[in-house]
C-alpha cells in the first residue's frame, strides 16, 4: 500500500515556475543564495521559538546550516537545523502563494505575454529558483513541535509534487537537488563555495560545505557601535574591501526613519584612482538582513562618492529583487538621498573634531569632492563646507575652508574672492592681487585650473558671491597720486594706447587697482576669466580659431612705464608703439595668455639694443 499523496500546483504557482523556471533570472546561481536564505530564515525562528519557552523536538541539536555536493550524483543538499515544516505548512509553502500581490500580478499576466522579469522580481519566488539548476526537488521535513512526524515532498516542477510520510528525520529541513544536465557546475565544492562567499558570507548562522565552515566574518554592521573593536573594523575592511591597510575613516550607522539602514562605510587609506590606475567603481555592497542584494550596487552612492567601500543593509529592501529592478528604483534614491547626506555631514564632523585626519583624507579625495560641486547640483551646500584652500592669510602649503575665511572678512568686505595662478608666488605678484593687499581682502589661491570651474559651480557660500579675483569690483582705498599722470593726459594716452594696438584689444581704460603694475588685462566678458580662456584653448587645440578673445586693457597712470610713456609718445612714436606692444604682451604673461612668446623675442631685443645704446 503506497502512502504517497498526490497533489497539484495552485493554478498561479505552475505559472510561476514557468517563469521562474525559463525566465527570471539571469544568473541561474541565485538559487544558492535563495535556499540558504530560507534555511537561516528557519534556523532564526527556531531561535526566536527556543527563546519564547515552547518545548521543541531535538533541543540539543543546535541551528546551522549545511551542504553537501556530489559530483558523481549530480546533486547538490541543503541542510538545516530550523523550524522544519509539518505537512500542511508543506502544502501551504510550498504548493501556494501567499502573498496576494503575486497572485494579482500573476492574473494581469496574460497567457502568451512574456514575463516580465523586472516586474516579478519583487515577489518572493525564492524556493522555485530551485527548479532553475533542478530536474527534481526533494524535501525532507520534520517540524520542531514534540509530536508531529517527518514528511517527504518532491516534485519536477511541472506537474504537481508528492507527499510521503518520512520516518526518523532529524528536526529540521533537507532539500536535495536533482541538478539539470546544463547546471552539473552546481555540484562541485568550488563554485558553490564562490557562491556562498559572494552572497552569504555574513549569514548569521554557521554554513558548512561538504565538512568545512565557509562564512567565519561576522556581519558587524548589525551590532552596536559601542561593542566593536577597531581591529574587528579594521579586519572586516581588509576582508570586504580587499585592501591590506587599515581604512583612513569609518563611518559605522544605523537609522530607523525614513529607511531602516544599517551600514558600515570606510575611506580607503588610499585613492587608487589617482594612483593611476583608471576609474574606479564603488564597493559599497547592497544587502537585506546580511543577504547580499546587489555587490558594487549602482546608484547607492552618487558617482562622486565611489570611493567608499562597505556594506548598506536595509531591511525595507525586497530579498527577490532583482538587479535591473534596483537600478533606478524610488527606494535605491531614497537610500542614496539618506546615505549621503549622512556621510557628507560625518565628513564636516571629522574636519571639525579630528583636523589632522582631514587633512589627510582631503589631500587624497579632494578631487571627488570637487567633481561632485560640478556634476552634483544637489550636495552643493554640503561639499562648499569641504572643500579647503590657500589663501592669501594662510602660510604656504596651509588650507583654509571657506567658513573660516568669511569670519576673517572685513567689514567692508562683501564678496569671496579667488585667484587662479599657478602657485603660490605668482599668486601672491599677480597685478590682479594688488588691490587687495591694499584693501587687506583676503585672496583664495588657486592652482588646478578646475578649481575655477568648480567655484563658478559653487558660485555662493553662506550667501556670499565667490568671485575671480580679475573680475572683482574694486578700487585702492587711496589712488597715489605721486607722479601719476593727469586725469586729461592718461585719457589721451589710453586714446592712442587704443589706436596704437588697434584689433588686438578691446578698449584701454584707466585703472583703480594697480599698484606696482604698469597694466593689466581684463577679460571683457562678465564670467570668463583668462585662465578659464586659456583652458577652453587648450581643450579645443585642433578647432580653428573662433571668436577672439574681448580682452580689455587696464593702465596704471601711477606707474613710471606710463607716465614716461605718455613723454615717449610725444618725442618718438614708433618707438613708443614698440614699447605699448611689449607693455601688452607682458600683461598677457601676468594673466597667462600670451600664446606663443617667441613671437615677442625680436621686439624684446630691439628694446633691450636702445636700452644698451650709450
Ligand atoms: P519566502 O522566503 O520569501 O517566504 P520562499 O519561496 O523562499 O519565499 O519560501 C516559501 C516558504 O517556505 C517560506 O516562507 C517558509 O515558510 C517555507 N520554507 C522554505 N524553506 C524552508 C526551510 N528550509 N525550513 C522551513 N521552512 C521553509
Ligand atoms: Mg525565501
Amino acid at each position: 500500500m503506497s502512502s504517497t499523496e498526490k497533489h497539484t500546483f495552485q493554478a498561479e504557482i505552475q505559472q510561476l515556475l514557468n517563469i521562474v523556471i525559463h525566465s527570471l533570472y539571469t544568473d541561474k546561481e541565485i538559487f544558492v543564495r535563495e535556499l540558504i536564505s530560507n534555511a537561516a530564515d528557519a534556523c532564526e525562528k527556531l531561535r526566536f521559538t527556543q527563546a519564547s519557552g515552547v518545548p521543541l523536538h531535538q533541543p540539543e541539536l543546535a541551528a546551522g546550516i549545511t551542504i553537501v555536493t556530489d559530483e558523481a550524483a549530480g546533486t547538490i543538499t541543503f541542510t538545516d537545523a530550523g523550524i522544519g515544516m509539518t505537512h500542511g505548512e508543506l502544502v501551504d509553502n510550498l504548493g501556494t502563494i501567499a502573498h496576494s500581490g503575486t497572485k494579482a500580478f500573476l492574473k494581469q499576466l496574460g497567457e502568451n505575454q512574456k514575463p516580465d522579469a523586472k516586474l516579478i522580481g519583487q515577489f518572493g519566488v525564492g524556493f522555485y529558483s530551485a527548479f532553475m539548476a533542478a530536474t527534481r526537488v526533494t524535501v525532507l521535513s520534520r517540524s520542531f513541535v514534540p509530536d508531529e512526524q517527518g514528511w517527504q515532498w518532491a516534485s519536477e516542477g511541472i506537474g504537481g509534487y508528492e507527499i510521503t510520510p518520512a520516518a526518523d528525520l532529524p528536526r529540521g529541513t533537507k532539500i536535495t537537488l536533482e541538478l539539470k544536465a546544463e547546471a552539473k557546475e552546481f555540484a562541485s565544492a568550488g563554485t558553490i563555495e564562490r557562491i556562498i562567499k559572494r552572497y552569504s558570507s555574513f549569514v548569521p548562522f554557521p554554513i558548512e560545505l561538504n565538512g568545512n565552515r565557509i562564512n567565519t566574518v561576522q556581519a558587524l554592521w548589525t551590532r552596536s557601535k559601542g561593542e566593536v573593536k577597531d581591529e574587528e573594523y579594521n579586519e572586516f575592511y581588509q576582508f570586504i574591501g580587499h585592501d591590506h591597510e587599515n581604512p583612513l575613516l569609518r563611518l559605522h550607522f544605523s537609522a530607523d526613519a525614513p529607511l531602516a539602514i544599517q551600514s558600515l562605510l570606510f575611506v580607503p587609506a588610499h585613492n587608487f584612482e589617482t594612483m593611476g590606475m583608471g576609474r574606479i567603481d564603488s564597493e559599497v555592497n547592497l544587502y537585506c538582513k546580511k543577504v547580499l542584494i546587489q555587490a558594487k550596487a549602482k546608484g547607492l552612492f552618487p558617482e562622486w562618492l565611489r570611493f567608499l567601500k562597505g556594506v548598506v543593509d536595509s531591511e525595507d529592501l525586497p530579498l527577490n529583487i532583482s538587479r535591473e529592478t534596483m537600478q533606478d528604483s524610488s527606494l535605491m534614491q531614497r537610500l542614496n538621498k539618506v546615505l549621503t547626506g549622512r556621510l557628507l555631514k560625518f565628513l564636516e564632523e571629522t574636519a571639525e573634531k579630528d583636523p589632522a585626519t582631514y587633512e589627510k583624507f582631503y589631500a587624497e579625495y579632494q578631487r571627488f569632492l570637487k567633481e561632485g560641486i560640478v556634476t552634483d547640483f544637489s550636495h552643493k551646500e554640503a561639499l562648499g563646507k569641504l572643500i579647503r584652500y590657500e589663501s592669501s592669510a594662510t602660510e604656504q602649503g596651509k588650507l583654509t575652508s571657506l567658513a573660516d575665511y568669511v569670519k576673517r572678512m572685513a567689514a567692508d568686505q562683501k564678496e569671496i574672492y579667488c585667484l587662479m595662478a599657478p602657485n603660490r608666488e605668482a599668486a601672491e605678484s599677480s597685478p590682479y592681487f594688488e588691490v587687495f593687499r591694499d584693501r587687506k581682502f583676503e585672496v583664495l589661491f588657486l592652482y588646478d585650473a578646475w578649481d575655477e570651474f568648480v567655484m563658478e559651480h559653487l558660485h555662493e557660500f553662506d550667501g556670499k558671491t565667490l568671485k575671480a579675483a580679475e573680475k572683482a569690483d574694486l578700487n585702492l582705498t587711496e589712488p597715489k597720486t605721486e607722479g601719476a599722470l593727469s586725469e586729461a593726459a592718461a585719457q589721451g594716452l589710453a586714446a592712442w594706447l587704443k589706436e596704437s594696438l588697434g584689433d588686438r584689444i578691446g578698449s584701454v581704460r584707466l585703472s583703480q587697482r594697480l599698484v606696482d603694475s604698469p597694466a593689466v588685462i581684463v577679460d571683457a566678458d562678465k564670467f570668463m576669466t583668462s585662465s578659464m580662456r586659456r583652458m577652453l584653448k587648450s581643450l579645443r587645440k585642433d578647432a580653428d580659431e573662433t571668436a577672439p578673445a574681448q580682452q580689455d586693457l587696464e593702465i596704471n597712470p601711477t606707474h613710471p612705464i606710463i607716465a614716461r610713456l605718455e613723454q615717449m609718445r610725444q618725442k618718438d612714436a614708433a618707438f613708443a608703439g614698440q614699447v605699448a606692444e611689449q607693455i601688452l604682451d607682458n600683461a598677457r604673461v601676468a594673466a597667462g595668455v600670451l600664446e606663443d612668446p617667441r613671437t615677442m623675442l625680436k621686439r624684446m631685443n630691439s628694446l633691450l639694443e636702445r636700452v644698451l645704446t650709450p
